[in-house]
Formats: C-alpha cells, structure tokens, sequence
C-alpha cells in the first residue's frame, strides 16, 4: 500500500501563545543543519524499517510538510527535501503533496518554489480573519495578506487550498467568529478544518488559563460553552454551503467522485494506513513482521533529535489495533463498520467492546445504523469522552488527534 510520507520542520517566525507543538523559534543558520539531519534521516529509512522488523513500501500517494512553518526553509532547502523523497520513494503521479505555509510568507518566489516541488497543495494557518484576535495569539498576518496570498496561489494554479480556523481564541464573540467562517467560505477553497482551542499545560496561554491568569489575553478567552457552540455553529455554516464536515475537525467541499477534497494525508491516520515521519517529533506507522503494527516517534526535542537520540518505539499490539480501528475511525463521519472489524479481528474480539458501545448509544454519543457505527452531533463534541472508553486504562492518552498548525 503506497505511504504517507510526513517532514516535520519545528521552526516558526514567533511562537503564538496557544501553540503546544515541537515547534520554536531558531536562528536561520539551524535550518541548514536540520535540513541536513533530515536527509540522513530519509536515506536511512529503509534500513531503519529493516531493524523494526517493518514493511516499507517503495510508493507514496502524500507528502506532507507540517511543522512548524515549513514555508520558512529557504527555496534550495526545500528543493533538496523534495529530491531526496522522490530518490527514496517513487511518488505516484497523482499524489497529493501539501505544505503548511504561514499567510504572510506566501511571496511569489515562495509559490514558484512550492511548485518546483511538485507541491499541489496548501494548508493556510489563518486561525481567525478578525486582525485583532490573529495578533492577540501571535499571529502576523492580516486578514487582507491572506486574501491576497489566497488570490496570487489560484493565479499560480495552486487551488487546493485548506484554511485552518481556531474557535476558542482571545477576544471572539458570536459575531466575529461568525466573521471568520463567512470569510473562508467566501474565500471558496476546497478544505476547511476548524479546532476548538486546546487548553492545557504545553502552550503559554493554556497555562495562562490553568493559572487563572491575564497574560496572553487568557482573561478575554471565551469560556467552553461558547467555544463548543462556536465550533457547532461552524459545522452548520459550512454544511449549509456544502462544505461538509467529514472527521470531527475537518470539512471539504463536495466535489465529483474524481475530484476528492478530502485529505488524503490525514485519512492515512484515521484508517491506520502506513505513513512514515522524518523529523523532531514525527511519527510513523508500518506493518510489522511480528506484530500487527509497529509506530514509533522522533524524539520531540530539536536538541535530541539533532544528537540522535532513538526513536520511540511501539508495538502494536492486536487488542491495541482493535482499541485504534474504534477511536480513529469513529473520527471519521462515516463511522466504522462493525462487520469489517468482525472480519479483520474475529468476532469475539470485537465483542469485548459491547458494552462500552452500548453505554455510548444509551448516552446518545453513537449511533448505529447497520453494522455502521457512528458518532452523534453531541459525540463530536464529546469525543474525547467517548474514546476514552475504548481505552484500556494504560492507553488513555494520545488518542491519535491531528492537530492545528
Ligand atoms: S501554531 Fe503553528 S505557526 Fe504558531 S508557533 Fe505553533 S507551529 Fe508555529
């Protein structure tokens, strides 16, 4: 089955105050030398496999360059990056190549490059089209920058576009987060994802907030209830334009069976095809010899994984893959369905779930129809609730969510 190929690039212009990623700002003369790392680090991945017991396809059908702001790499960085994946792999003509590019970097010499690599598509970190809400996190782009970063893209046939949008950020109402939804349908791209913001102890702000505290904006955050109403209030604006909602955080436009805008790339996570990452923090997924699969991560620190510090490596074991099938596909709208499951894993395996199923439905945070099982509207906002219980206790972290850039 033809990869997913990931390249993590950790480095950002500033750091905005709710990001919680292996990410930061370096000096520029880093760069070169991560570049090079992650080159030995590509050329390596065979024998890397070899050593796990893993099976490495030669093809890949995605690449995608997340960080971090890859767009931050100079034009013959990048370029080497792109030549050592194709020397590596033998990427398929259609694949779906995407890059994460900060709007206010998107010059024309940056898009001339994205094509030289062969990249056809592009993933905007807008978060908010209100100026002053953008700022208050850290971002340095204007509203009126990413409308016309998004015009000069389209004039340069870049057009399959996602615009990431945040609910939850300082200083938003109703109103202006109503705002930010009109604006990216009015932008017309294909792919939208939208996340609540995540409040926890590894960004500034969420420790702001934990804390109680005023830096950061945290005192002009909207509460909870607000930022899960805003994220409803999204789904029902994009749906209602037929930009429709196909995992809990993302949405594409409805397009012709030979034009499909859903993610490639990040449906290789929810459907557990195998992807391999090279960089800080990347993580990987191959089929094994003497497990159902293996993934393992790059160290999460710039400091270790430029001094090699191992992969973390974990097994999957075959109650693992079933525990993964449940809470990664039921990211999906689509659901999963209960009799492939049966099939793939037998069906007493699949039983032992029964009860946890059962709870859901009876909660009204599944719905069955079939054998398709499914999350509710109330269970995408519940969701985490609801993985957690198709967790043993040991594996109730890292529910596999892909996160906003
Ligand atoms: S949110 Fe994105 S651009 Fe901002 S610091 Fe984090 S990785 Fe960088």
């Amino acid at each position: 089955m033809p990869l997913g190929l990931y390249i993590s690039v950790p480095f950002c212009r500033t750091k905005c105050s709710y990001c919680n990623f292996a990410s930061d700002v370096f000096s520029k003369s880093a760069y070169e030398n991560y570049v090079a790392r992650l080159l030995e680090d590509i050329a390596g991945a065979r024998q890397l496999a070899s050593e796990l017991g893993c099976t490495l396809d030669d093809s890949a059908d995605s690449i995608y360059l997340g960080g971090g702001t890859p767009s931050i790499l100079d034009a013959s960085q990048l370029l080497r990056i792109f030549a050592a994946l194709h020397g590596q792999f033998a990427v398929t003509p259609d694949a779906e190549v995407t890059v994460e590019c900060a709007p206010g970097t998107l010059t024309p010499a940056l898009i001339g490059t994205l094509l030289e690599c062969g990249v056809n598509r592009v993933s905007l970190g807008v978060q908010s089209f209100v100026d002053q809400e953008a700022q208050s996190v850290g971002r340095l782009h204007k509203r009126s920058t990413v409308l016309e970063e998004i015009d000069r893209l389209r004039k340069a046939g870049l057009a399959n576009l996602n615009i990431d949008l945040i609910a939850g950020l300082p200083h938003q109402t109703a109103e202006s987060w109503a705002f930010s939804v009109s604006e990216t349908i009015a932008a017309g791209v294909p792919h939208v994802s939208v996340y609540m913001l995540e409040v926890d102890d590894d960004s500034r702000l969420g420790r702001e907030l934990i804390a109680g505290g005023s830096r950061y904006h945290a005192h002009f955050v909207p509460d909870d209830d607000a930022t899960a109403d805003f994220y409803q209030q999204a789904c029902e604006m994009l749906t209602a334009v037929g930009i429709v909602q196909y995992e809990i955080s993302n949405f594409a436009r409805a397009a012709s069976p030979a034009q499909n805008n859903e993610s490639r790339h990040n449906l290789k996570y929810w459907t557990r095809q195998p992807y391999v990452g090279f960089g800080v923090d990347a993580h990987s997924f191959l089929a094994a010899d003497h497990h159902q699969a293996i993934r393992f991560a790059a160290p999460e620190s710039l400091e270790a994984y430029m001094n090699r510090a191992p992969h973390t490596v974990m097994p999957v074991s075959a109650q693992a893959a079933i525990e993964e099938s449940f809470f990664l596909g039921l990211r999906l709208n689509r659901g999963i369905d209960l009799e492939c499951l049966r099939k793939e894993f037998s069906v007493d395996a699949i039983a032992a779930w029964d009860s946890a199923i059962h709870q859901c439905l009876h909660d009204g945070l599944l719905e069955h129809k079939g054998t398709i099982l499914r999350l509710t509207a109330r269970g995408r906002l519940l969701s985490n609730e609801v993985f957690a219980g198709f967790l043993n206790e040991e594996r109730k972290v890292g529910t596999g969510h892909v996160n906003p850039r």
